[in-house]
């Protein structure tokens, strides 16, 4: 090609200039980066399979946490120390919640940069009086947990995680089918060659929540000694457990039991780009979330700004309850940033005040773009796998109803700093207009006077038993994350 021409074919075009245009976030990745998002995604898919429920998610952060010398305020006496620039703390809400902080160099009241994502996933959770025997099955009643398509829960096989706790108040931690060798569980589904009636209903109806029915076991117990006894199958299951855990069937009814998934994460396609695990929303957002001020605490010298993280619990039921996002333990929390060990007696206007001024990302996945469902999204306004970070102005259903609608100025603010940074961002709304939609727990953070912006990582398959992400956009979420934690 000759000199000349060659100048012209690079000469920019006016619509690279004036076009919003994205390109894949894998276009031109060096080995170095390379490297670094599939260490980074190594490390997340140890963190899901570690902690598949609320509470093993906040037990897995904690050790985290504490490794990396964050020290917890409740069980330490920090609580009346005053904070000095650099200390590193948490606190754990009941075992399923964790708020965490870097303090700053800056007073409380200039704000805090915060990100709050939530580690609770829908599931199956037990009734209270779960066990029941029928036809020489023993099985196991639930009630689902968050949104989810009950077909979906079928004919996979499940594991059994969660408490039991004594009238002493000891606790029983049980995992059961997460390790090689371990039984799991399963919800039955009815053969194709009976099933013209079923397939014919809707598909919310096709399998019903109360037929979420978990099989639990099938041989009767054996014993001649207890020869007159009913319900053999189920008194094996009882007993299995007295034995093992000490437990009677009473011991359910103040239990939290929860069934889910027992596959563990792993890579996606022939080239490995994607990771499927049980989980992804939203602990794909709370692992680069936590991983970014882990990061940050192990600087040198303090961040300027107070950095906070906030893993909530209940967000996929609503944000209610005493460990969700609408609880005032986030609240409490600030305040106690704000105004622990001053000595001019600290004030409720000056946590309102670093309310007010603090900066958050509702850290919590956005739904991509799938071309099989392409007629429920808006081409020009949904996530793309592997297009980046989704900043996502607004929430919310039919008329932004319920929507945290962050400000103009503020989303302008977090895009500079991503670009600063030179992360790959996008835009994300959830489905076309009147399709649906859905909420985070940025609105509660809002309602204290706070800037919010949704923004995490785009997802297929959401809230399914096995959901989609890609590996660059998780580590390009971490960069993000970081950046905005420093820049912001
Ligand atoms: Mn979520
Ligand atoms: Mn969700």
């Amino acid at each position: 090609m000759a000199k000349e021409a060659k100048t012209k074919a690079k000469k920019e075009k006016l619509s690279d200039r004036l076009f919003f245009k994205l390109k894949s976030g894998w276009e031109g990745i060096d080995k170095k980066t390379d490297k670094e998002v599939e260490d980074f995604a190594s490390a997340y898919k140890q963190f899901l399979d570690k902690g598949k429920t609320e509470r093993e998610c906040a037990d897995t952060a904690c050790e985290i946490l504490e490794k990396n010398g964050f020290v917890n305020i409740d069980s330490s006496g920090a609580k009346l120390k005053k904070l000095e620039a650099g200390m590193k703390i948490y606190k754990n809400i009941r075992g399923k919640s964790v708020l965490a902080a870097v303090i700053g160099k800056k007073s409380a009241e200039e704000g805090f940069n915060i990100l709050g994502a939530h580690i609770d996933s829908p599931r199956l959770d037990l009734k209270q009086n779960p066990l029941y025997e029928d036809s020489d099955l023993a099985l196991f009643d639930t009630h689902y947990y968050g949104g989810i398509k009950k077909y979906q829960w079928t004919a996979i096989p499940l594991s059994m995680h969660g408490v039991f706790i004594n009238e002493a108040g000891k606790k029983t931690t049980i995992k059961i089918g997460e390790e090689p060798g371990d039984p799991v569980f399963t919800v039955t589904d009815l053969l194709p060659h009976l099933a013209r009636e079923q397939m014919e209903k809707k598909a919310s109806a096709a399998v019903e929540g109360e037929d979420l029915d978990i099989l639990a076991g099938s041989r009767p117990y054996d014993d001649s000694q207890y020869k007159e006894e009913k319900e053999k199958v189920k008194l094996g299951i009882l007993d299995l457990l007295n034995k093992k855990y000490g437990i009677t069937e009473r011991d359910f009814t103040s239990a939290e039991i929860e069934f889910v998934p027992a596959f563990k994460a792993s890579d996606v396609g022939l080239d490995r780009s994607l990771i499927g695990a049980y989980g992804h929303d939203d602990r794909c957002c709370a692992y680069p979330a936590l991983a970014a001020i882990v990061a940050l605490a192990k600087e040198k010298s303090a961040p300027e700004k107070t950095l906070v993280l906030y893993l909530s619990d209940k967000e996929e039921t609503g944000s209610a309850g005493n460990t969700g996002a609408r609880s005032v333990n986030f609240e409490n929390f600030l305040a106690y940033l704000s105004v622990a060990g001053k000595t001019d007696g600290g004030s409720f206007e000056k946590m309102r005040e670093a309310c007010m001024r603090s900066s958050m990302l509702s850290t919590d996945v956005n739904a991509a773009f799938d071309p099989t469902y392409a007629n429920v999204f808006d081409k020009k306004n949904v996530s793309y796998l592997g297009k980046g970070i989704v900043l996502e102005k607004y929430t919310g259903s039919g008329g932004k109803y319920g929507a945290s609608d962050a400000n103009a100025e503020y989303v302008a603010k977090v895009q500079a700093v991503m670009n600063k940074n030179k992360v790959q961002w996008q835009c994300g709304e959830l489905g076309k207009v009147d399709k649906g939609g859905g909420g985070t727990i940025a609105l509660y953070a809002a309602n204290l006077g706070m800037d919010v912006l949704d923004c995490g990582v785009p997802v297929l398959s959401m809230h399914s038993p096995f959901e989609i992400i890609s590996k660059i956009d998780l580590y390009t979420t971490y960069r993000g994350y970081l950046a905005f934690l420093k820049d912001l």
